[in-house]
């Protein structure tokens, strides 16, 4: 097998294409020597190898060292360089680089190569000994930190003891000299630490440095950011082996990162952020405030430090002609690493930039435009779940802003919660249901579960790319970083801001779209969508197949839907409206009544509430259709639990609380999930169907006659496994569709299915289809009865199934296709075979999970249905499975 490709000097053996053996970066790199774009020879080691080394006990394939030698050699010959050399020593930067970038996730090592002597002929080839030294501390700093597991905050000290004994403030006023002293206590500190001396020699570092890249593949960091973005282990990561360039040569060389456009609003202008005499990490790592890579953007920020632009300008110029240029190859905009060294400037990485869903709609509109996609590739470019970010609230412009300080616009959306410094500390909040703000000086790939149990993340430190910045991005949280007037006090949970002073559990509010930091809880104001959403749900709805429909049962929720384009109700649940104040009572006194008179007087009471609430939907709904499902309450969510609701519910019944504490008791299930729910309730009390049906069909003439669309409900009926079932509750709701029909002299049309909730139905599909017009596969109890895991109780150990790697995902949450999705697959068949016309649907959760929608496009189901909000993401995921 071919382990190790190269690159460099306008050629390369992999391609752009090549990302599942070379990674990202690896394939990119490649692709961008072919275009003949300044890019430092290198080469990278395959994924498979990383697939190797786990599956042969951590070691690598026999070639493997000979490969790799070759490889340095052919960076050597295009350089006039030499690994190891004393002459001119060839210096390497190490990177991981996955399929898929894992911001922050894996190590990265720089200068490899420098020792005791390589580092006295990096000085007198470059005259400049201070850079030379510099670079060498560097180098130990990260070796060590990253490869040997010497903690780097015992570097950081030994620095800043020294600054304060000599009263800089800045790295760069460290001589030479004092970097050589202080380089000797870094050799100590890790001889100590280890025992054993730092390694002098390069092929043992780099071997290091190749095992660090593997290793980190398997910490429990990256696993858990595998985890949360369902990214399988056996993919592997890559090794890329680069020569250095030198950002930090002085003030003719800098290093930077850049987006083609604004990956925040997606306005067609580059973006990006550089330091001058700085390296690579420095940019990110937020520990130097960056400047703006053009004119434009220092001018709207108001910096008073010059731009890239200004500074540098031939550099800027070649950059800028290649941003035109990846951007137009890729067909997408781009996120770029460059380095400038001595003026001269090296492109380091391109990759698909991420990018906010506003942004993410604007530029694949955009590009529509320019001709540079067709419409059907500018819905591939959207990822659905992203759109959620457009649906979250801002602040409202009315309301008073007591502003404590501001920030960068990190990430979009506004956020309030008490303050909280550790992502411990947000985790607890969180669980204990309370909403809070991460507050950090910066914040690290460790702090991935406190930014997602956090309304919102920031911070004192760090730029636009920051950790905290790009993660918030990805995770649609509101994120204001680089807040540089904060002063962050960890052990006594304060923050001094101004002459003011915050403390933990205060409320404060996070403007992602301002950087502003206010003080309190303000208002906010739900979100207006914009043209470019407009626009691409247009070009999403011309290709998509299957109907978007919505679980709702409110006026309220159902007119939301709408608004967002759901083509119909899918789902009415009628035990949901029946939650509150007066209603809940009317539904427990028939749930407690011991005879069918008791219950007929309940429902009696009931009867007007529903018409109502139908007739209020079908007017929302205009014609559209109207999936209504009879009543499904598992019990235990509806029986009284305090004296006090019994004794309610005994006054409402004009009977003794102790004869109804009985009843209730006796109503106790075991397993109420699998007890007298659904149609079983319905086969037991036939007049809480009639009631039901009754409701329905005078709330469709009444609403027919108002709104003069005609009215077609659909009956539903859950829980079914058995025809009989299905057929009982048919014979009452056909009864009652006559009655209403002489009643009102109008002619009625209606539609009657049920449910695929339970393996049996799936299973029989063929002979209840018979009985029943349309199916709707219910997911959520589809997946409960298939699995046997109740979807009360499952969250307490299908996390451990999840980080054990026995379940790649919830169940409840993303659809099992192979095991549920079979028998789904059997259900559609057999529905089909016995009635061809039959319509098929989806109303479970998974109705809004794109992963779901996919799997539903796949075995042609007509429509999905799935809660209001989520209903843009069905259209575009619908449209992305139909592509
Ligand atoms: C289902 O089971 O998937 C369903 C939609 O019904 P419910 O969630 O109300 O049980
Ligand atoms: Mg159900």
């Amino acid at each position: 097998a071919k382990w190790v490709y190269s690159f460099g000097n306008g050629a390369a053996e992999g391609a752009a294409d090549m990302r599942n053996l070379l990674g990202g970066k690896g394939a990119n790199l490649a692709e961008m020597s072919s275009l003949g774009l300044p890019v430092p020879p290198g080469f990278t080691i395959t994924t498979e190898v990383c697939t190797w080394y786990y599956e042969h006990g951590k070691s690598y394939p026999e070639e493997l060292a000979a490969d790799v030698s070759a490889a340095l050699e052919k960076i050597g010959a295009a350089t006039n360089r030499e690994f190891g050399g004393l002459e001119r020593p060839l210096l390497v930067s190490v990177r991981s680089g996955a399929r898929v970038s894992m911001p922050g996730m894996m190590d990265t090592v720089l200068n490899l190569g420098l020792n005791d002597q390589t580092v006295e002929a990096l000085a007198s080839e470059a005259g400049d000994r201070r850079f030379a030294y510099d670079s060498y501390r560097r180098f130990i700093q990260m070796y060590s930190d990253v490869v040997l597991g010497v903690d780097h905050h015992e570097f950081e000290e030994v620095l800043e003891d020294y600054k304060q004994r000599n009263d800089l403030t800045l790295d760069t006023q460290v001589d030479a000299d004092a970097w050589q002293g202080i380089i000797e206590k870094f050799k100590e500190l890790v001889e100590e630490a280890l025992e054993r001396p730092f390694p002098q020699d390069p092929q043992e570092q780099l071997w290091g440095a190749i095992g660090a890249v593997f290793g980190s593949w398997m910490t429990p960091r990256a696993a858990t950011y595998r985890r949360l973005h369902d990214i399988p282990g056996n993919w592997g990561t890559a090794v890329n082996v680069q020569a250095m360039v030198f950002g930090n040569m002085g003030q003719t060389s800098a290093t930077g990162v850049a987006f083609t456009r604004n990956p925040s609003t997606g306005e067609n202008a580059l973006y990006g952020e550089f330091l001058v005499n700085a390296q690579g990490e420095d940019v990110v790592a937020g520990i130097r405030t960056p400047q703006d890579i053009t004119e434009k953007a220092r001018k709207e920020a108001g910096s008073s430090m010059p731009s890239l632009e200004a500074l540098m300008p031939e550099a800027f110029a070649e950059f800028q002609s290649y941003c035109g240029r990846l951007e137009a190859h890729y067909k997408d905009m781009q996120d770029l690493e460059f380095t400038i060294e001595e003026g001269k400037l090296w492109m380091l990485q391109t990759r698909a930039g991420k990018r906010t869903a506003k942004a993410a709609l604007k530029i694949a509109v955009d590009m529509v435009e320019d001709g540079l996609l067709t419409e059907e590739q500018a819905i591939g470019r959207v990822e659905p779940a992203a759109l959620d970010q457009l649906l979250h609230p801002t602040i409202d412009p009315k309301a008073e802003r007591n502003i404590v300080t501001t920030g960068l616009p990190a990430s979009p959306g506004a956020a309030s919660g008490a303050i909280v410094f550790s992502s411990d500390a947000a985790e607890e909040a969180k669980a204990a249901g309370r909403k809070v703000i991460l507050v950090r000086i910066e914040t690290s790939p460790e702090d991935i579960h406190g930014m997602h149990a956090a309304e919102g993340i920031l911070t004192s430190r760090g730029g636009m790319t920051s950790h905290a910045a790009v993660v918030a991005r990805g995770m649609g949280k509101p994120c204001v970083s680089g807040a540089g007037t904060l002063r962050i006090d960890y052990r006594n949970g304060l923050i001094n801001v101004a002459g003011r002073q915050l403390k933990e559990g205060d409320i404060i509010t996070i403007d992602g779209a301002t950087g502003q930091v206010l003080l309190g809880e303000v208002t906010m104001l739900q979100p207006t969508l914009s043209g470019d959403f407009g626009t691409l749900m247009g070009w999403a709805d011309k290709v998509r197949r299957m109907k978007v429909r919505t679980n709702a049962e409110t006026p309220q929720d159902a007119k939301v839907a709408r608004d967002f384009g759901a083509e119909g109700i899918g789902l009415c649940r009628t035990e949901h409206m029946f939650f509150e104040g007066e209603r809940i009572i009317a539904v427990r006194e028939m749930i407690l009544a011991d005879s069918e008179a008791g219950r007929r007087a309940a429902l009696a009471k009931l009867l007007p509430m529903q018409r109502q609430d139908f007739t209020d939907i079908f007017k929302i709904m205009h014609g559209l259709p109207v999936t209504i499902r009879l009543l499904d309450p598992p019990l235990h969510e509806f029986l009284p639990k305090s004296d006090e609701e019994l004794a309610e519910v005994a006054k409402a019944m004009n009977a003794d609380p102790e004869l109804l504490r009985d009843r209730a008791l006796a109503l106790d299930e075991f397993n109420p999930m699998l007890g007298h729910r659904g149609c079983r309730l319905l086969v037991s009390y036939p007049e809480i169907a009639e009631m039901q049906a009754r409701a329905i069909f005078e709330a469709a003439v009444e609403a027919a006659k108002i709104t003069g669309a005609p009215v077609v409900p659909e009956i539903m009926v859950p829980l079914v496994g058995l025809k009989g079932e299905l057929d009982l509750v048919r014979q009452s709701i056909e009864a009652m569709a006559k009655a209403v029909m002489e009643e009102s002299g109008t002619e009625l049309t209606y539609q009657i299915g049920t449910m695929v909730e339970l393996p049996r139905a799936a299973l029989k599909a063929a002979e209840i289809a018979q009985s029943a017009e349309f199916f709707s596969f219910g997911t959520n109890d589809l997946t409960q009865t298939t699995f046997g895991i109740s979807r009360d109780d499952a969250a307490s150990f299908l996390g451990t199934y999840q980080s054990r790697g026995i379940l790649e995902q919830d169940p409840f949450v993303s659809l099992d296709q192979e095991g549920v999705g079979e028998l789904i697959r059997i259900g559609v068949e057999r529905g089909r075979s016995a009635r061809p016309d039959i319509k098929l649907g989806i109303c479970g959760e998974h109705g809004g999970d794109p992963a779901s929608i996919g799997f539903c496009e796949r075995v042609g189901l007509d429509y999905v249905s799935c809660s209001p909000f989520r209903v843009p993401i069905a259209r575009l995921a619908a449209a992305q499975a139909a592509l």
